[in-house]
């Protein structure tokens, strides 16, 4: 019996809590366990994500991700074209504050005539900039998949696009491009792929036969873009397009004073490479590397660096993906699950860099080069 009355208390305590809630303190309470999680993750406290796609039904979902992961801002490369769709990316950016801010795409549709295509697009460009874009970003399609009517591909370094590249410079707009894709999807799709899982979910990437350039092909044509243009700002994103290579990378840096890279969706490969060799790289060229992931925030759907066959990834999901990046960046451990699961069964070890180049890396080259800052007093 009076086991049954102390229950009973308790469930009228209980249901007290549940109608008349604190929200002042359970909102501070909140508030205390983001700001304790956010700790333990890192030494830096924020970062700029410079390489994200959002959708148009994502920008509340990447705020709370971004609270939760201590992203303050981050570049959706994914912005669209003036006239379609670019000003309602630039609307929802403004209801984030602009901790969203985005950067423009190509209208490829009048290809098959240059001056129109050249005209269209540097209108474009203009207005973009007016509005606010941050930069233009050029998917893996230039190269692999847009074709003029008689049905080849357009290269890279194809003369049409010319005037485009000159009108970035001009406005200050740098290039974020993506050209070819991972060494082993122009490789025969078979089990002895490394990447075989994903080219298994995404068959479409495999870019192997056909009239497809070769890998070795693309990343000429892309480093013959960087060298013809060194009035504009390229950033190679993935790093560099050629995570498998780091010397390669490096040479290109060396070489280009306007040229960087990102590391987006390309720490499980690069970081296959010796711990003490990409540590002295990301210390050598501290000042020419963007922190971005790839991260795609959809209302129903997210992507972390890829997608294979696992069930729809949570923001808990994002959170920790977010967060072994930084154990690779910030820790010395060695065999890490790396964060994207589906690019490669192998483990990496981590870098462990200094507190200054790690906030070169997390937001003051992306504030340098983009021309944001940090909390968004642009
Ligand atoms: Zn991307």
């Amino acid at each position: 019996m009076r086991v049954k009355y102390t229950v009973n208390i308790y469930l009228f305590l209980f249901a007290l809590v549940l109608l008349f809630p604190n929200c002042k303190d359970s909102k501070t309470k909140s508030k205390v366990f983001v700001e304790e999680r956010q700790k333990s993750y890192s030494r830096i406290r924020y970062r700029i994500d410079s390489h994200a796609h959002i959708g148009y039904d994502g920008f509340d979902r990447a705020i709370r991700i971004m609270d939760l992961a201590g992203i303050r801002r981050l570049v959706n490369l994914s912005g669209g074209i003036p006239g379609y769709d670019f000003e309602i990316m630039q609307a929802l950016a403004n209801t984030t504050k602009n901790r969203i801010v985005n950067f423009v795409n190509l209208n490829w549709y009048y290809i098959d005539h240059p001056e129109i295509f050249q005209r269209v697009n540097i209108r474009n460009l203009n207005r973009a900039k007016e509005m606010g874009a941050k930069g233009l970003k050029i998917f893996k399609s230039l190269g692999l998949g847009i074709r003029f009517y008689d049905g080849r591909l357009m290269r890279v370094d194809e003369e049409i696009l010319d005037p485009i590249w000159k009108e970035c410079g001009r406005l200050g707009l740098p290039v974020a491009i993506h050209s070819a894709d991972p060494v082993a999807f122009f490789k025969p799709p078979t089990i002895d792929n490394e990447r075989y899982i994903e080219l298994l979910a995404h068959p479409n990437w495999s870019y192997y036969g056909k009239d497809y350039p070769t890998f070795e092909e693309l990343i000429h044509q892309f480093e013959n873009l960087v060298k013809k243009h060194p009035e504009t700002t390229f950033i190679g994103v993935h790093f560099g397009n050629y995570a498998e290579n780091p010397d390669f990378v490096g040479e290109m840096l060396d070489k280009y004073p306007n040229y960087y890279i990102d590391i987006a969706a390309r720490v499980p490969e690069f970081g296959r490479h010796n711990a003490k060799k990409m540590h002295d790289f990301f210390i050598r060229y501290q000042d020419r590397i963007l922190f971005g992931t790839d991260i795609g925030v959809y209302s129903d759907s997210l992507w972390l660096g890829s997608k294979g066959f696992e069930p729809e990834p949570s923001d808990e999901d994002a959170v920790e993906f977010y967060r072994k990046h930084y154990k690779y960046f910030e820790t010395g451990v060695t065999q890490m699950e790396h964060m994207t699961p589906v690019q490669g069964d192998w483990k990496i070890d981590a870098i462990d860099l200094p507190d200054e180049v790690l906030e070169k890396l997390y937001y003051r080259n992306a504030e340098k080069i983009l021309k944001i800052t940090l909390f968004g007093e642009e």
